[in-house]
């Protein structure tokens, strides 16, 4: 981080450097190992339909981008494997061709998650089926609420500290209260629905008590990047948020929606499709495909069970080698790129050293905001459209049980915090694979999962949120962040058992500064969904350059990291055939009634 921001404040000194010249020539360089430069990598190996060197280029210290693995060992000796960053395979049904064929080719069955290694009876069997509010009452203090299995609202709404009128609100909200609009059609209804966000539907319309609008501030945040100041009613809608019953919106998918609203109303899936370290557990199937050596074994079980080799991955002579804490800094084909047959790329390594390596071809599988700085090649007009990729920051925290009667106890495997620092705080998924397996009794040690959205400065345009929320995420102090969350969990699972002190093992935090790729929302982009749309603009390769990367679809998922890989490297093998891939953001519009 201190070298990407040293090269973006002071571009000049970077490119002025002595660099050494790396040997040999590449057929591709990749910059970026995130999902999208590492199925870049793969295809072009599948499609360029003859031997290749490619060397991959990554500023982090292990591959797989947003997709990070984490492990952990208990007091007790147990391995625990968790997930750092990209949670879940989500939508498999809504998935492309493209990401089908990828899937099939690393051997990831999906079915195999529901069949064999998510356990969908876990959370009945270890009476942890309900969930929780906290409501925050400064530091240390406040109320749970516990909405355990067969407690009505009617039963758990005299629990929260909650003045009896805005109790009764959220009653009728939650029993299928809200505005009627009886005079408008259903489309008129929606349109309505599309120009308001769900905070002003939620006072003005639904006409619940204020303190509502609190205990609701950021449920969009997860999907949507903003609270609910920000997202529109309509992508609340999608979200299943209360107060839309009596609208009876049917259940069409919604033009207006953005992406992930889409997908969230299209979507018939479960949430299952969870490798016990999240989205790595692709990043490593990749990685196994591309560098055999570097993570032994076969099939989906050692996937979750290997140790990555990681002096393996960037061995002299080999093929593909992918070098880790290498940043780029810039790029420039040599002659007029239209006829040039070389691109020189520059980066610097761990100890500072800057490098040239030469190759025939580039994928740019890094932020879009990097490659408007990477090279002086591009107009204007194309650099001021990769700005407009201002990525959401998020902030995660893995925290290691020893045990966990207490959650038991209180009969519940989330908490939601309404007011509070964090969102939520949630037992990690039931998911056993290999020899990695979840924990089967509370004896057992297990990580919570907490999360957070920073919403940088609420009521202001989605950028300018991420943007302040970045700020924030880097001020917070690790010891700080600790001892906030043993505190709240401390506070809120104390009374039935939980010890802080006794039973937090290891507390861990990951700062998603560049996190989701930025979606299009209304009322915020008018040019969504007619278009021209900025990432088609800003996605357009030049010379021997293609790029890559889920900013290129304006969707923030795994699978739209996988779908960009695919266009550009079509772009790079004209010749080839790949499998199509969604073309806009969101799922494919024909495939939800939209086409
Ligand atoms: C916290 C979090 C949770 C998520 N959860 C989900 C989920 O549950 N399901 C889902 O489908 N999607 C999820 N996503 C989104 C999904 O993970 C991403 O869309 C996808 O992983 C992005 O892959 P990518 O390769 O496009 O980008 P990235 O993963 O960001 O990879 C880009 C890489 O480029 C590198 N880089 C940048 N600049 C340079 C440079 N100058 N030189 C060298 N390297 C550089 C970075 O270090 C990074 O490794 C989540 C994302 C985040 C952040």
């Amino acid at each position: 981080m201190a070298t990407a921001h040293a090269w973006r404040d002071a571009p000049r000194a970077h490119a002025d450097a002595v660099a050494e010249r790396d040997d040999g020539v590449e057929d591709l360089v990749v910059v970026g190992a995130g999902l999208s430069g590492l199925a870049g990598a793969w295809l072009f190996v599948q499609h360029a339909g003859r031997p290749v060197r490619i060397l991959l280029l990554d500023a982090l210290a292990q591959p797989g981008g947003h997709a990070q693995r984490e492990e952990f060992t208990s007091r007790s000796g147990r391995r625990v494997v968790a997930y750092g960053g990209s949670q879940s395979l989500d939508s498999p049904s809504l998935f492309s061709p493209a990401m089908n064929a990828l899937l099939a080719g690393l051997q990831i069955d999906l079915a195999r998650f529901p069949a064999q290694f998510y356990d969908t009876g876990w959370t009945e069997r270890h009476g942890v089926a309900g969930n929780a509010l906290w409501f925050e009452r400064g530091t240390g203090a406040g109320t749970l609420v516990r909405r355990t299995v067969g407690r009505t609202p009617a039963q758990w709404l005299p629990d929260t500290p909650l003045a009896p009128p805005a109790q009764a609100d959220w009653l009728r909200l939650l029993e299928g209260g809200g505005p009627r609009w009886a005079h408008l059609g259903v489309a008129a209804r929606r349109s309505r629905l599309a120009a308001m966000t769900y905070r002003e539907f939620l006072l003005r319309h639904a006409r619940v008590h204020p303190a509502l609008a609190e205990v609701y501030a950021d449920r969009t945040a997860g999907y949507f990047g903003v609270g609910i100041e920000a997202t529109s009613a309509l992508d609340a809608w999608a979200l299943g948020l209360p107060g839309f019953d009596a609208l009876a919106l049917g259940e069409a998918v919604d033009a207006r929606l953005s992406p992930s609203g889409r997908q969230l109303k299209a979507s018939r899936d479960d949430y299952v499709y969870h490798f016990p370290d999240g989205n790595a557990g692709l990043a490593r199937a990749l990685v196994r495909a591309l560098v055999p050596d570097a993570l032994p074994g076969q099939g989906m079980e050692a996937l979750a069970d290997g140790t990555l080799d990681a002096a393996a991955l960037d061995r002299p002579g080999a093929p593909v080698r992918l070098r880790q804490r290498a940043l780029v800094t810039g790029l420039r084909h040599l002659g007029p790129p239209a006829q040039a047959e070389w691109v020189e790329v520059r980066y610097v390594d761990a100890r500072g050293v800057s490098h040239v390596v030469r190759a025939r071809q580039v994928l740019l599988a890094c932020w879009h905001r990097v490659i408007a700085r990477l090279t002086d090649e591009l107009p204007a007009a194309q650099r001021q459209a990769l700005d407009d990729q201002v990525k959401v920051p998020l902030l995660y925290a893995n925290v290691l049980l020893g045990r966990w009667h207490a959650w038991q106890r209180a009969g519940v495997r989330s908490i939601q915090s309404v007011g509070g620092f964090w969102s939520e705080a949630a037992l990690d998924f039931p998911v056993s694979m290999g020899g990695v397996r979840c924990a089967q009794s509370p004896d057992e040690p297990i990580v919570v999962h907490l999360d957070k959205v920073v919403l940088g400065a609420p009521g202001r345009p989605p950028r300018e949120q991420a943007a302040a929320g970045r700020a924030q995420l880097l001020q917070w102090r690790f010891d700080e962040l600790e001892q906030n969350i043993r505190g709240w969990l401390h506070a809120a699972l104390g009374p039935y058992g939980l010890d802080a002190a006794r039973d937090i093992e290891a507390v861990s935090i990951h700062r998603w500064a560049h996190g989701y790729a930025y979606e299009y929302m209304r009322p915020w982009d008018r040019h969504w969904p007619r278009g021209p749309l900025p990432c088609e603009h800003a996605r357009r390769g030049w010379g021997r350059v293609a790029i890559a990367n889920s900013d290129a679809g304006a969707y923030a998922y795994a699978h739209s990291a996988v779908d960009q890989a695919t266009r550009a490297v079509q772009e790079l093998l004209p010749q080839a055939r790949l499998p199509a891939w969604h073309p806009m953001p969101g799922p494919n519009p024909r495939q939800i009634g939209l086409g």
